[in-house]
């Protein structure tokens, strides 16, 4: 295939992927995105959306789609186990500067297979489903992939959204420094109703216990429970349905049954690439950055990269100078760093607290912050992401520039 200057190859049709094609697609830029899979993937995985990624994806129609298959979720809370005492978190506050001051639980999947219908319009994206790249490159006028058979396509740039073990990471040359959090997660779905176990309960509860803590996520069918393996058993039998609805029936005695659809054990992690673009090549999503999901922030930091990279390769394409293309890494990596990975590690930390004293001191105080509404809108705008993307826009100019 003889490429266009124009042309961009995506290697892996995540979320992530779909978004950067789509992106690119609408500004009139060639894409060939190739994905290993044969279909969008149903696995469990993201359910959050928080309100700035709702506002990028109207512009593309896609939050209507979102919303009629999604739960809006306007509060969202910490609460003991024990005790019942909470607090909430009220998204209305941020009402005057986005369009959706709720967090959305929707499958990652919806989104996805959104995307795809969409971008499987444009007349300058080709998907390739049902293809591996086994090789990435690039010379000094073109970068290349090589395909699993031998066939190698070229184009002007190559971007990595093939997620955690990224092939385009390694030829990058960057490392993944960071490390695995000790427990691991069990999430399973189910149809029991948790609203009737308390009558104040939100749609989205981190919920901390003596023993642990876990979690309760509202989808529109079903419940979202986040459990952590409480004994030493191997991670095979904490999976098993029984050891599973046997824990449910220990959080809520008395209660059931706990019909469950699906389970998933997961490994977290907390990882950061060392760089994002080495001339040709770039990385977004999971591929430069990995954190713990407490607080729903992997999968929309991934496409807020891909909105940011799309835009500037978009621009490049259009005859900005090379170095623009500096920005993507420069208003990206520090605000991944320092909002999103930290900020879902101190979701973590926080809710290892065991101590049922210091975690009722740890609530007060975050009872105090919901009362102020000041401080409570700041916590609010960096857990939902909106401080991160100010600081993004803030870092958008060349060091010099005004
Ligand atoms: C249980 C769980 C819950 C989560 N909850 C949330 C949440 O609520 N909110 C949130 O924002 N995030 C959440 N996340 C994180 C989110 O799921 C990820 O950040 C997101 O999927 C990353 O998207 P991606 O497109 O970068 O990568 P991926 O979704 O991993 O997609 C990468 C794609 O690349 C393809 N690929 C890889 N290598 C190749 C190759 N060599 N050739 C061709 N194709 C290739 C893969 O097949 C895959 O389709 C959660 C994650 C987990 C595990």
């Amino acid at each position: 295939m003889q490429p266009s200057s124009s042309h961009v190859l995506i290697v892996g049709a995540g979320p992530v992927g779909l978004a950067l094609a789509h992106g690119l697609g609408l500004a009139g830029v060639d894409v060939t995105l190739i994905e290993r899979d044969a279909a969008v993937s149903r696995q469990l995985r993201a359910s959050t959306f928080h309100p700035p990624t709702l506002d990028m994806l109207d512009a593309w129609g896609v939050t209507a789609e979102l919303l009629a298959q999604g739960r809006v979720t306007p509060v969202w809370q910490i609460r003991l186990h024990e005790t019942g005492e909470h607090v909430d978190f009220d998204l209305s506050v941020l009402g005057d500067e986005t369009a959706h001051p709720y967090r959305l639980q929707c499958e990652q999947a919806v989104l996805s297979e959104a995307l795809e219908r969409r971008l499987r319009l444009l007349p300058r994206v080709r998907l390739l489903r049902g293809v591996t790249v086994a090789a990435v490159g690039q010379e000094a006028d073109h970068a290349w992939i090589e395909l699993e058979g031998g066939d190698r396509l070229q184009a002007a740039y190559v971007v990595g959204c093939d997620g955690a073990h990224s092939l385009v990471r390694k030829a990058i040359g960057a490392s993944f420094d960071g490390s695995t959090y000790p427990d691991t997660t069990l999430l399973a779905t189910t149809t029991f109703d948790f609203d009737a176990m308390w009558d104040d309960l939100a749609g989205v509860n981190y919920i901390w216990q003596d023993s642990g803590t876990y979690s309760l996520l509202h989808l529109p069918e079903v419940w979202r429970v986040s459990l952590h393996p409480v004994s030493d058993a191997p991670l095979e039998e904490e999976a098993k349905p029984a050891r599973i609805r046997a824990r449910l029936g220990a959080l809520f005695p008395g209660h059931g049954p706990f019909e469950l659809l699906e389970i998933r054990p997961y490994r977290v992690h907390k990882r950061l690439a060392s760089r994002w673009r080495d001339r040709r090549l770039f990385l977004a999503g999971d591929a430069a950055h990995l954190n713990n999901p407490k607080g729903g922030m992997g999968m929309n930091g991934g496409l807020h990269d891909a909105l940011c990279l799309g835009g500037l390769l978009a621009r490049r394409l259009d005859g900005a100078a090379d170095e623009s293309l500096d920005g993507y890494e420069r208003q990206r990596l520090p605000v991944v760093r320092d909002d999103i990975i930290a900020q879902a590690d101190r979701n973590h930390a926080r809710m290892q607290i065991r101590d049922l004293v210091e975690r009722r001191e740890a609530l007060a105080r975050l009872q105090a912050l919901a009362r102020d509404r000041d401080r409570c809108r700041a916590y609010l705008r960096q857990t939902s992401m909106l401080e991160g993307l100010d600081k993004a826009r803030s870092l958008a100019a060349a060091p010099g520039q005004p």
